[in-house]
């Protein structure tokens, strides 16, 4: 068979699945002691006070919207650059999400655009730490404070990373500059429970509130509860959902967890090869990290300067699948989308950064179970294709 290295996938190993047969074998498959203990365990690595675990990424995006009181006709300001989950969450709640342009250097939310952007609905950011990268926290942070936002980090890209505040290094995920964080554990982020998330938060109400929502907005907490007649007794105090998940993912995340160091430590690895391998390559960008941030590199995104190549990025995408490397791109910038065009009226040229950004980028493999080897025949065949298709003269 051909060798496809694929841009991410998961490392799943005989202990981790040793930790799942446990729980199968016992008395709680769902809503067991695995809940609570991978919510605290999170909670623990992050650094924040609490955690809530879901069903998904997207519904622990939901949830957090729904935690903030984003609510009819409020607005929250996402990155365009980013998938559409960032978005959607807002639409579930009967508020409108808007974006705000991309930095080119980092292709995170710029804060100077999240200014512009801004109206008297805006009710909440929704930053996006692309490819693990953390955003510019302080200015975000500054600009919520000063008209009265809630921030909720779209974390899914950044299990791991750290940020620098005052001369200190914190996860993304502690909420020392947010409100709430939500992480996804998809098998192509940095630890998987199949399909699974979390948010992190260090205020009591939103806890609260996210546990709720998980149960169909049903609560047996007496003093949450209007009278009390007896044992049987709940109350539905809110429309919630059922986002639950289950105590056997649990048990792989918190099986997982116990690598996320060593994870996040060989996709640095990586990143760090390919940045010297390509540094030689003037057709190719590669990613820039800040000073005061340490990325965790979900995603290693390299940007083609197209002026010095005789094809589309196009081109270059299928010749790099067919040599079997699983390029991708991240993403197509979501007021593009068909729907977010028809519904909102977005059309090109309204994020000129974001959407050069998008005519450009291509994800390259990174994933901790690869080789020296595969990260060897991934550079080879980049430079080949880059190579066959340079302007010369
Ligand atoms: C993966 C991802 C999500 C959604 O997570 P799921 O677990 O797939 O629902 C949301 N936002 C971003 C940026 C993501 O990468």
């Amino acid at each position: 068979m051909k060798k496809y290295i694929p841009y991410g996938r998961q490392c799943v190993d005989e202990d981790d699945i040793k930790e799942v047969m446990k729980v199968l074998r016992s008395d709680w498959i769902t809503q067991g002691p695995k809940i609570k203990e991978f919510e605290e365990r999170i909670a623990k690595y992050c650094g924040a006070k609490f955690a809530v675990a879901f069903a998904s990424g997207t519904a622990a995006l939901h949830s957090a919207c729904f935690a903030a009181g984003i609510g009819k006709d409020d607005i929250a300001i996402t990155s365009p650059i980013t998938f559409a989950a960032s978005a959607n969450c807002v639409l579930y709640c009967g508020g409108k999400p808007d974006s705000a342009d991309i930095k080119s250097d980092t292709y995170n939310i710029d804060p100077v655009e999240i200014l512009k952007r801004f109206k008297k609905k805006t009710k909440a950011l929704i930053p996006v730490h692309f490819s693990g990268q953390p955003c510019d926290m302080e200015e975000i942070n500054k600009i919520a404070r000063r008209h009265n936002l809630i921030v909720i980090e779209d974390a899914a890209h950044s299990l791991g990373a750290d940020f620098r505040l005052k001369g200190k290094y914190h996860k993304v995920g502690s909420c020392r500059l947010s409100d709430m964080a939500a992480f996804s554990f998809h098998p192509v982020k940095h630890i998987t429970t199949g399909e699974g998330g979390i948010v992190t938060t260090n205020n009591k109400k939103f806890y609260e509130r996210l546990l709720v929502f998980r149960t169909h907005g049903i609560t047996r907490e007496r003093r949450l509860m209007g009278k009390d007649d007896g044992n049987w007794y709940y109350e539905m105090v809110n429309l919630g959902y059922n986002y639950r998940i289950t105590d056997f993912q649990c048990a792989l995340g918190i099986s997982q967890l116990k690598k996320l160091n060593k994870f996040v430590q060989r996709r640095r690895e990586i990143a760090s090869i390919y940045n010297e391998r390509f540094s030689s390559v003037n057709e190719i960008v590669t990613p820039f990290e800040k000073k005061d941030v340490r990325a965790s590199y979900h995603i290693y995104v390299i940007k083609l300067i197209l002026e010095k190549l005789k094809v589309s990025r196009k081109v270059i995408f299928d010749d790099l699948r067919n040599e079997g490397i699983g390029v991708n791109v991240h993403y197509i910038p979501v007021h593009l989308q068909p729907y977010y065009r028809k519904r909102f009226g977005y059309k090109k040229g309204d994020f000129p950064i974001a959407e050069d950004y998008y005519s450009r980028a291509l994800t390259l493999p990174i994933y901790p179970k690869m080789t020296d080897i595969d990260v060897e025949f991934v550079i080879k065949k980049v430079k080949m294709v880059i190579n066959k298709y340079r302007k010369r003269g």
